[in-house]
């Protein structure tokens, strides 16, 4: 399994997914990480993006625990203009 692949494939429309952080316990996968968007994206939008890669993860891990702070673009870590919404 890939979880980066997995985040990557599904934030569209983000800008930039950093900080990411995995950890098991017991039979449960946490899977922690930070979401850069536009920072005059709606909370509804940014929602949208978190439910299609929580849904993602859930597909291709067994007892996954996603948690995803979103963040506005000037918390970014990689210039502006970057696409594909790569890793930091
Ligand atoms: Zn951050």
């Amino acid at each position: 399994m890939h979880i980066r692949d997995i985040i990557s494939t599904n934030s569209k429309g983000a800008l930039e997914v950093h900080d990411l952080k995995t950890r098991i316990a017991g039979r449960a996968t946490f899977i922690e990480f930070h979401m850069v968007v536009d920072a005059d994206m709606s909370v509804g939008e940014s929602h949208v993006i978190c439910d299609r890669i929580e849904d993602a993860l859930k597909a291709e891990v067994p007892s996954v625990r996603v948690t995803i702070h979103v963040e506005p673009d000037d918390e970014a870590k990689l210039p502006k203009g970057t696409v594909a919404v790569p890793f930091a």
